[in-house]
């Protein structure tokens, strides 16, 4: 293997045979970090063909030695955990100590599905035929094409990765083209783990090039995606035309509710850990803060003080925030300050570019208030760390915004009163509901997913339902002769 051989087809590291891909340092975009020639569809094909051909050996591999290569690569990804760590901040740009976290969470989820393949079990289900033994079987869908954006671009595909191999799925994955060396950094290590041949195979190309051999070919048994809301209503159309089964996790417009009881300076830091956290580049990101008008003001004020005392600079040197991941998401940030300024909305801090550091993808932390929900800014998702700050009158007024986006992914409220709470997290539109906590962050052991665009709501990531998604069930009725 090559530095620049980034296609893993059949257990070989192999050159892409199309389009140079170069991948820059979003804190100093004049840096390369890395070129090399991206993949065909004809190589997606072949990758395909390669995991199609080890489907049924790996599918019929004991749990325990599909654990041992998870366990394996987890102990390796530990090993490596500052290299790795710093290859995804010169891509990704974001804080190194953040990094590091992602990395070590790569490890936790790589152990946490490793168990998995001893302990995820069928249903023995009563039977009205005292002669007939009810129960149910999963059974590995087969090949599956995984597909992941680069905002946790070593976290989201080992979720995939290591849930669709521990239930003994073939697979191929295709990275976001932004972070490809990460995802490079996995394979390795899972080859070096054990996997065997075809039974993992990565490509490396833009969507445009490779997608579609990876969702419309015979031999694809299932996809997961995650990235924007386009894409993944894209890949499910696709998918669906042809009956397989297809899971995507897209955009989100998170709101954080703050009621009049709340702990004003818990409910601040967390709108900014929520909102200026890793960019503003998570799908749970805090988008939205709605206040009950009876505390807006000193929301706002501890909001606009916390998000100033922010430090913004490359990631490497571990500030509060890092740079935009590239010159679309960077333009895309100033675009909707702009569109904020022209709906009318006030800016309260930020929405330019710091003094430091001269070059890279930078903005200021950026908060709006005077944010009517009928605005693009409370509508659309940014993706970068722009906050839109809307007041409400009362609960009741709360829940409708909250509720008034076509998003649906993470939502949170800050109150004391237990009545206030259960209500919303049974009124809310949102997957993941938080009380008194940031609309961002998850923990693996519980499902993961959206709700409305957010998500295809066929099957939740992370947590025993990601064997969900990866499995076959049959319902079997044994009667002995
Ligand atoms: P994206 O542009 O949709 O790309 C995601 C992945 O899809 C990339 O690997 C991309 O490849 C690939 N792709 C693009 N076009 C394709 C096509 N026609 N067929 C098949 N694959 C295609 O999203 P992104 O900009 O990477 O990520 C940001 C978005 O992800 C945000 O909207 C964010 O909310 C969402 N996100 C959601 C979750 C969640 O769990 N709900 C988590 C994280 C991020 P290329 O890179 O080569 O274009």
């Amino acid at each position: 293997m090559t530095d620049t051989q980034y296609q893993y087809i059949d257990g070989e590291w192999t050159d892409g045979e199309g389009n140079e891909l170069v991948v820059r340092n979003p804190a100093s975009p004049d840096e390369t970090v890395v070129s090399f020639p991206a993949a065909t569809g004809a190589q997606a094909t072949r990758a395909l063909a390669a995991a199609d051909e080890a489907s049924g050996t790996w599918g019929a591999s004991t749990p325990d030695e599909r654990e041992a290569v998870l366990y394996d690569a987890a102990d390796r990804v530990e090993a490596s955990l500052d290299a790795l760590a710093e290859t995804l901040t010169l891509e990704e740009g974001k804080p190194i100590s953040s990094s590091r976290g992602e990395v070590a969470r790569a490890a936790e989820i790589l152990r946490f599905f490793a168990s998995y393949t001893r302990t995820a079990t069928g249903d023995t289900v009563p039977s009205t035929d005292p002669e007939t033994f009810t129960y149910t079987v999963r059974e590995p869908l087969g090949v599956v094409s995984l597909i992941t954006p680069w905002n946790f671009p070593i976290a989201t595909p080992t979720w995939k990765v290591a849930a669709a191999l521990a239930s003994g799925n073939a697979v191929v994955l295709k990275p976001s083209s932004e972070t490809p060396t990460i995802a490079k950094r996995l394979v390795e290590i899972l080859e070096a783990a054990g996997i065997p041949d075809g039974a993992l195979n990565l490509v490396v190309g833009p969507g445009s090039t490779v997608g579609d051999e990876l969702i419309t070919d015979e031999r694809v048994d299932g996809i997961s995606f995650t990235g924007s809301t386009g894409t993944g209503m894209h890949i499910s159309t696709t998918a669906a035309e042809r009956g397989v089964p297809v899971q995507t996790e897209m955009g989100g417009k998170n709101p954080q509710v703050v009621l009049p009881d709340a702990d004003i300076d818990a409910a601040a830091d967390a709108a900014v850990a929520g909102a200026f956290g890793l960019t503003g580049q998570a799908c749970t990101a805090t988008s939205r803060l709605l206040v009950h008008e009876a505390v807006a003001d000193r929301v706002t004020e501890a909001v606009v003080d916390r998000a100033e005392s922010l430090s913004v600079g490359p990631g490497m040197e571990d500030p509060d925030m890092g740079p935009a991941v590239s010159a679309d998401q960077d333009e895309t940030n100033f675009e909707y300050v702009s569109i904020a300024r022209e709906e009318g909305a006030t800016l309260l801090t930020g929405g330019g570019r710091p003094a430091e550091p001269e070059s890279g993808y930078f903005i200021e932390p950026t908060v709006f208030a005077d944010v009517e929900s009928s605005m693009r800014i409370a509508q659309e998702e940014v993706f970068g760390p722009v906050l839109s700050i809307i007041e409400v009158a009362d609960f009741d007024e709360a829940i409708r915004v909250a509720n008034d986006v076509a998003f649906g992914l993470s939502a949170s409220v800050f109150t004391a009163d237990m009545t206030r709470w259960r209500e919303f997290v049974d009124r809310v539109d949102a997957g993941v509901v938080k009380v008194n906590g940031t609309t961002s962050g998850s923990q693996i052991q519980m499902p993961f997913g959206g709700m409305k665009a957010s998500s295809s709501e066929t099957a939740k990531e992370l947590g025993q339902r990601a064997y969900e998604f990866y499995t076959h069930e049959k319902s079997v009725y044994r009667t002995d002769p």
